[in-house]
C-alpha cells in the first residue's frame, strides 16, 4: 500500500494542513486536505472517503471536492463511509443545501456526487481489495478509527482519541500504527479535556499493545507546538516513533 500524507497537522498553518491519509491514490482516510495539494485527475481518482468523525478538520474539503467534480461535469461518484452519527452529521450541518449544496441529490438523485455509507463498528468491508473495519475510539464526538489491510499488510490509523482501549485489540501484525498526539506534555488536562493524547499519554497507550508496530507514525499535533512535541516524542526513546510531515509519502 502507497500511503500519501495530504495532511497531518491539529491545526493549519502554511506547510501544516489537517488531517487527510491517500492510499493508493483512491482511498482516503480523512478529508481535511484535499483541493490544496492534489492536481485535477489526482482528485478524481478518489473512489472512497473513510471519515473517522464529523470535526471540521476532518471532512471540511468534502464539499470542494464535490464541487469540482459537478463543475467538471465529470460523472464520478465519492462514496462517504463512516459510522452513522458522522454521516448524519455530514447530512444535517455541512451538505445541507445551506452551507452547501446537497451533493448526496447532485446532479441526480439517482447518480448523485456523493453516496453515504454507513458503516458498523469492528464488522469488516470488503472494497478493491482492502478490508476495512471501523474501530470505536474515545472522542468529543462518537468517532472510530480503521483497520486498513491489503495484501498481508495492516495500517490501523486511530483518528483523533483520547485514551482509548478497544482499538489495540486489532492492534496485531501491523505495517504501520498512524496515531495522535496533538499537544504537548504541559497541557495534559487540556488533551483528557477534549479526548486527545500527548507524548506521555500516548506511552501509556503503547503499554497497552501486546507488540508494538514496526512505525509509529504521529499525526495531529497542534502545529504551534510542534517543535515541543516533536522533543517529547524522541525523550521517549521509542525507536519506532515518527512525526509526520505533511507531503510524506511511505510504501508498505
Ligand atoms: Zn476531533
Ligand atoms: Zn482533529
Amino acid at each position: 500500500m502507497k500511503l500519501r500524507i495530504l495532511g497531518c497537522a491539529g491545526g493549519e498553518f502554511p506547510d501544516f494542513r489537517p488531517s487527510a491519509f491517500l492510499i493508493d491514490d483512491s482511498l482516503l482516510l480523512d478529508a481535511g486536505t484535499i483541493g490544496s495539494v492534489l492536481s485535477e485527475e489526482e482528485q478524481w481518482a478518489i473512489k472512497y472517503i473513510f471519515i473517522t468523525h464529523s470535526h471540521l478538520d476532518h471532512i471540511r474539503d468534502i464539499p470542494l471536492l464535490a464541487d469540482n467534480i459537478v463543475i467538471k461535469r465529470l460523472k464520478n461518484n465519492i462514496k462517504i463511509a463512516g459510522i452513522k452519527e458522522s454521516l448524519e452529521a455530514i447530512s444535517a450541518h455541512l451538505l445541507n443545501n445551506v452551507i452547501w449544496p446537497d451533493f448526496s441529490r447532485i446532479p441526480s438523485p439517482e447518480s448523485p456526487i456523493v453516496t453515504y455509507w454507513p458503516i458498523e463498528p469492528e464488522k469488516e468491508v470488503q472494497i478493491d481489495g482492502y478490508s476495512i473495519t471501523a474501530i470505536r475510539v474515545s472522542h468529543s464526538v462518537p468517532a472510530v478509527g480503521y483497520l486498513v489491510r491489503k495484501d498481508g499488510r495492516a495500517i490501523l490509523y486511530t483518528g483523533d482519541t483520547g485514551p482509548t482501549d478497544r482499538i489495540w485489540k486489532w492492534a496485531e501484525g501491523l505495517s504501520a500504527l498512524i496515531v495522535e498526539v496533538s499537544f504537548p506534555n504541559g497541557m495534559e488536562e487540556m488533551a483528557l479535556l477534549t479526548r486527545h493524547l500527548t507524548s506521555a499519554l500516548l506511552a501509556k497507550e503503547l503499554k497497552k499493545l501486546k507488540e508494538l508496530p514496526p512505525r509509529i507514525l504521529v499525526t495531529h499535533p497542534k502545529p504551534q507546538y510542534y517543535d515541543r512535541i516533536a522533543a517529547e516524542l524522541r525523550e521517549l526513546g521509542i525507536a519506532q516513533i515518527e512525526l509526520l510531515k505533511d507531503g510524506a509519502v511511505y510504501e508498505f
